[in-house]
């Protein structure tokens, strides 16, 4: 039987150590942290955002960079590095920030979305996990109609990939969600796609390993960083680590999320990825909070109902390459959710049960590095930027088609 190490058991991991064992290989799952999904997938928005996969580089975001650099929204800092690979990364960014490349690169990652969606729901007839995975929808809210209708050509290419999406007044959305009743602001329109779902990734995550171990003896370990790759005559042999032994594989994914280290030379490149800090706090939901996923285009903020809890998620601070948490960024994640729905995080309610930061790697075409590593036997499915959770399962059956071919 063939053996197969996945570095890193974050959604990506975890996924792609799912497909491999079920097309027959004896799979080992690494991570430097104690658990499973205790980096970027940790405490994510949670929302499977299968219909609404849009590249980051866009001519909306384009069009915005000006006060973006000013610090005029509060849901972005730009911080401008004189790092070679920071500056390489922007500048493909803004390349693929024209309408043709934001087209082109949202509809490839669309398709990934919609082969996961189908993906997830055959896990789960197998696996039947429980993670609060519901398919409640998800709303997108606009404030103005030609913030919107901007969308209009892509919701067409997208309904012909087989979204349903449907563009709603304020007066229909708050029929299917009556929670909108305490959204302050005008909404001058609503697109809804009754397909997309929410899930706890970090429990999705955990209980797929256990299934795994289960079902196919996948092994584990964890507290255990990877500090190299074994290879001999230009081929994958194995993987090493400073106070352990090392292990034997002839097949090894790397799904660290981010180019680390440990890719051969040949398989990074400058400006291949950068992180885009956000913030996400989980609280108590108030009896009337959203049963639907809600995106406030605004305020750039990802509402995500969770069984009894509701997760918030937000703000894209770009240019530092170490990141810690900043309590002040923090404030603004809270007041912005505030302000969009007073009722749901008022004094009344208390503080949030959990807070957290995290990483978005994010590509240039916001589409991740799914592809064969410079040595036989070294597969790469890094870089999902801000929709690995939504694209994990696609992305991992794009990496076990590609070992098996
Ligand atoms: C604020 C925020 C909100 C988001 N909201 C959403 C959302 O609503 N929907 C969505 O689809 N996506 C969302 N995302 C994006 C999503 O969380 C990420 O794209 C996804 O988690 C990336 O998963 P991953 O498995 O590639 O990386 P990770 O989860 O970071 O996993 C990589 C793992 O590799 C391990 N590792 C690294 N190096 C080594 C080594 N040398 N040895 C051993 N282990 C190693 C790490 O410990 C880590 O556990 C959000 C991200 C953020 C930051």
């Amino acid at each position: 039987m063939k053996k197969a190490i996945v570095i890193g058991a974050g959604v990506a991991g975890v996924a792609s150590a799912y497909m491999l064992c079920k097309a027959g290989f004896t799979v080992t799952l690494l991570d430097e942290k104690p658990a499973p999904a205790m980096g970027s997938s940790h405490q994510n928005g949670a929302q499977l955002s299968y219909a609404y996969c849009d590249a980051l580089a866009s001519p909306s975001l384009l069009a915005q960079l000006p006060g973006i650099l000013l610090k005029k929204d509060p849901a972005y800092r730009c911080t401008l590095q004189a790092d070679p690979d920071f500056l390489a990364w922007g500048l493909r960014f803004l390349i693929n920030s024209t309408p043709a490349r934001f087209s082109n690169n949202t509809l490839t990652l669309s398709r990934i979305a919609l082969r996961s969606h189908a993906l997830l729901l055959e896990l789960l007839e197998k696996h039947p996990i429980e993670f609060d995975y519901e398919i409640n929808g998800k709303m997108l809210l606009y404030p103005t109609l030609e913030s919107c209708q901007k969308h209009t050509k892509i919701l067409e290419q997208k309904r012909q990939q087989g979204f349903q999406l449907s563009v709603l007044t304020r007066e229909e959305a708050t029929v299917i969600e009556p929670a909108l009743v305490h959204y302050p602001d005008p909404i001058a329109s609503v697109i809804y796609s009754p397909g997309d779902a929410a899930g706890r990734p970090d429990v999705f995550c955990q209980k797929l390993v256990e299934s795994l171990q289960h079902e196919y003896g996948l092994k584990t370990q964890f507290n255990q960083k990877v500090q190299g790759i074994d290879h001999s005559k230009n081929r994958v042999t194995g993987v090493c680590f400073r106070d352990a032994a090392p292990l034997e594989c002839d097949t090894l994914v790397i799904t660290t999320g981010q180019s680390c280290d440990l890719l051969p030379s040949k398989d990074r490149s400058l400006g291949d990825m950068w992180p885009v800090q956000g913030y996400s706090f989980t609280a108590d939901a108030h009896p009337q909070a959203m049963q639907t996923s809600i995106t406030d285009v605004k305020r750039k903020l990802v509402f995500a109902p969770l069984g009894n809890e509701l997760r918030v998620a937000g703000l894209a601070d770009i240019g530092r390459h170490r990141f810690h948490f900043t309590p002040n960024r923090f404030d603004t994640l809270m007041q912005t959710a505030q302000a969009a729905f007073p009722l749901f995080f008022g004094e009344d309610q208390g503080p949030p049960k959990r807070v957290w930061s995290g990483a978005r790697y994010v590509t240039p075409s916001s589409q991740p590095i799914i592809r064969k590593g410079s040595l036989a036997g070294l597969y790469l499915n890094l870089g999902h930027g801000t929709l690995g959770w939504t694209l994990s399962l696609g992305a991992a059956e794009q990496v076990a088609s590609l070992i098996n071919s």
